[in-house]
């Protein structure tokens, strides 16, 4: 059977910014015949994420993350729908997931791999599965459980930085929802900023490509940060870090902004900043959602509840087309989507 895969192209070098030519879509074939365990599955929805620029280098410089081979065909977090079957509990027409699914159009993949989806548990809106209900939700809720001592009534500030992408979105809102104050948002654009305050709740907005960053959340917090989701790192996180309070924590999701740059992770603070956390006992651990998936099952449970009620307001940026996966890929990385960059595969 002949099908469309992207497989990476070239490497952007360790310092080097991705581009949408890193990738190559070919033709290729699949196996006529499912062997028995076996089901073959047509791709609907890919996920594209900044994790995947480490898998871009020779070496992904961590120990759970393997390399991209050049001009072998690339995978990541995948939703698809079995369309032929040889394993005991998937049947035609079942929605799948997996976290290694290939960048084809359709595949045979071994059925215990796979994760059955009920699609009723996210509104019938299956895309969901890749972010708010899937591992960006998870991300954003066991991040702020496991490492961000939020209580209610404790009168915490939070701030979120990269806070209109998939993780940060999430993360602003689901602070609120188990007990932040205040949440303030620091984001790329205005029009990212104006939905994080009319959609999505946060107390306030910053853009840090305009103004001091500092000066603006010493305005907005006036009591100082509590809590620090932190998706970005560098500058902007240096600047909160020296706002936040006695005993505060860091939520240390990702580095963003490090990603182009053959730093180690997580990349060490600079002097001034890390004496600055050190006197204020400010705990900054590292954060991998893969060591709590003995939480999964409940926490999605829960994602699904808050998105059903209307709790948790969703953003995608849906690019149409595996043949647009690289440009959707290079625009997440400079800040082009809201919410979760998805792609659409079958249209
Ligand atoms: P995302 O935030 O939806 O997409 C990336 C966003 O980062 C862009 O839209 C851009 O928005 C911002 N950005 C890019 N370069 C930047 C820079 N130099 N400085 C500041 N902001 C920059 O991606 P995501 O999937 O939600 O991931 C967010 C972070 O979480 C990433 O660091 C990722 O590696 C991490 N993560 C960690 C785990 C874990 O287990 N610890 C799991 C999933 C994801 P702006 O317009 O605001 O610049």
């Amino acid at each position: 059977m002949i099908i469309q895969r992207v497989v990476l192209n070239s490497r952007p070098g360790k310092n080097g910014v991705p581009v949408a030519e890193n990738f190559r879509l070919e033709q290729s074939t699949i196996a006529d015949t499912v062997q028995a365990g076996q089901v073959r599955v047509k791709t609907l929805y890919l996920s594209v994420d900044p994790y995947m620029r480490c898998r871009m280098n020779e070496d992904t410089g961590s120990d759970y993350l393997q390399p991209w081979q050049l001009s072998e065909v690339a995978d990541g977090g995948g939703i698809g729908v079995v369309e032929e079957s040889k394993h005991q509990n998937l049947a035609k027409g079942d929605f799948v997931t997996s976290f290694t699914w290939p960048w084809q159009t359709a595949a045979i993949l071994d059925g215990d791999s796979l994760q059955k989806l009920v699609p009723q548990l996210v509104n019938g809106h299956l895309s969901y599965f890749l972010g708010a209900a899937g591992i960006t939700g998870l991300t954003a809720l066991l991040g702020i459980r496991e490492k961000g001592h939020v209580a209610t009534g404790a009168n915490q500030t939070m701030v979120v930085s990269g806070a209109a992408g998939a993780c940060g979105s999430l993360a602003g809102q689901i602070g609120r929802l188990e007990g932040c104050s205040r949440v303030v948002g620091i984001a790329g654009t205005d029009e990212k900023c104006s939905i994080l305050v009319q959609e999505m709740g946060f107390d306030a907005a910053i853009n840090y490509k305009k103004g001091d960053v500092a000066k603006q959340l010493r305005e907005l917090c006036p009591g100082g940060v509590d809590v620090y989701f932190d998706n970005v790192g560098g500058d902007i996180s240096d600047a909160v870090i020296s706002q936040m309070n006695q005993n505060s924590h860091i939520i240390l999701c990702g580095q963003i902004s490090q990603y182009n740059k053959d730093v180690p992770y997580p990349p060490p603070l600079p002097a001034d900043i890390e004496k600055i956390q050190k006197e204020r006992n400010i705990t900054r651990e590292r954060f991998l959602v893969l060591n709590y998936m003995d939480k999964q099952e409940a926490s999605v449970l829960q994602l699904c509840q808050w998105i059903q009620e209307g709790k948790l307001k969703v953003r995608e940026t849906v690019v149409e087309g595996l043949a647009n996966i690289g440009a959707a890929f290079q625009s997440m990385m400079n800040g082009g989507n809201i919410g979760k960059q998805i792609v659409s595969v079958s249209k």
